[in-house]
């Protein structure tokens, strides 16, 4: 997959920078340390700052010989930043702006459990606002190679007879040392001063993504299809009226071939042409060119753009609902003759052209 990528002139640089997924202790024999997440039980929106500060202050007075560290991760339109806070000593850096606030995260927490190798102290809590980063931790086989370096940094303290403890506090409510690790992280949140940083390869997922979607985009550009101009740009998310009648019709008006501009085909005649400006029939010219049509349009206030028009379609024909406003496609599809005509599938035909479609259409499956 990665040279199939590198081959789209993808910048493969960032490949190298991915961090080697490696662990040294096996996971079952690793003691899994103490979570306190007692905290979860405070909705933050919903309680005084004051009460959660209170309940902090009493897990902290039931840990008196533990070191606090907290850590905190922020990310900006430039960079992700991470901090690590004790009371004498503060580690902060960036990481590169593709990676996610949930690496920032992990990376603040290793830094924490470093902190706790070099430092004298014997017990540690590390406060974190990261639930999602604990629940990794907790994780038996994570895949997230950082979390991986946790677990190992885990064993080496472990050993080591240091106990490392997480607590969980809610973020922005006033605690202090998460304040602190916050702001750190915030004003470490810029472009990385650093040649190469190790990120996990789950970081390159959104810009692999985001350049594969480029290349798609570019090509459609190029392409001749007659989807092009209704929906140019590739994410386009197609949906549908309610009802098979309207879906029908959406779906015609959207490919351009409906009974009214198309039936010549079956037919083996000419091409239809409008009566009123003698040039071919076709959707667009129905709805976006005829004057025959414009009061039409504009009694149901339909846009200049094809696109615009045949992506918005959405309520029934239906004006008897509360609310829905009697405008827009799906409601010029019953006002406007042509169109409404492109619903009536067989029943427009005379015997003869349906004795032509259904012997086509038996050929289209017998090939
Ligand atoms: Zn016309």
């Amino acid at each position: 997959m990665a040279e199939r990528i590198k081959e789209t002139n993808f910048n493969s640089d960032l490949f190298s920078s991915i961090i080697p997924c490696s662990s040294n202790s096996p996971p079952w024999t690793l003691p899994l340390p103490d979570f306190d997440t007692t905290l979860k039980i405070y909705q933050k929106m919903q309680t005084n700052y004051r009460e959660i500060y209170n309940r902090y202050q009493v897990i902290i007075e039931s840990h008196p010989n533990f070191k606090l560290i907290f850590t905190d991760a922020s990310k900006s339109s430039h960079g992700v930043g991470y901090a690590a806070v004790s009371d004498n000593q503060r580690i902060s850096s960036s990481l590169p702006q593709h990676c996610s606030v949930y690496t920032g995260e992990l990376t603040a927490i290793k830094e924490a459990l470093n902190l706790a190798r070099t430092a004298t102290d014997a017990n540690f809590l590390v406060v974190t606002d990261s639930l999602s980063a604990l629940e990794g931790i907790k994780q038996l086989y994570p895949r997230n190679c950082i979390l991986r370096g946790i677990k190992d940094m885990l064993r080496l303290l472990y050993n080591d007879k240091k106990r490392i403890k997480f607590l969980w506090v809610p973020s922005h409510t006033g605690i202090p040392g998460n304040e602190e690790a916050d702001k750190e992280a915030s004003r470490a949140a810029v472009p990385s001063s650093r040649s190469v940083i190790r990120t996990p390869y789950q970081d390159l997922k959104g810009l692999i993504k985001v350049h594969i979607t480029s290349l798609w985009q570019q090509k459609w550009n190029g392409s001749h299809s007659k989807l092009l101009a209704i929906a140019p740009d590739v994410n386009t998310r197609f949906t549908l009226p309610s009802g098979r009648r309207n879906q029908i019709i959406m779906s015609r008006l959207r490919i351009g071939h409906t009974l009214v501009t198309h039936k010549h085909i079956f037919e083996g005649t000419d091409a239809p042409v409008c009566s009123t400006c003698n040039q071919r029939l076709t959707v667009v010219h129905i709805l976006m060119e005829c004057p025959t049509y414009q009061n039409a349009r504009s009694l149901n206030h339909l846009s200049n753009d094809i696109s615009e028009v045949t992506l918005s379609g959405r309520s029934e024909c239906n004006t008897g609902i509360p609310g829905s406003r009697n405008t827009g496609i799906s409601h010029a599809m019953c006002r406007i003759n042509p169109v409404r005509k492109m619903s009536t599938g067989l029943a427009g035909l005379k015997r003869s052209e349906i004795h032509v479609l259904r012997s086509a259409r038996l050929r289209v499956r017998a090939d």
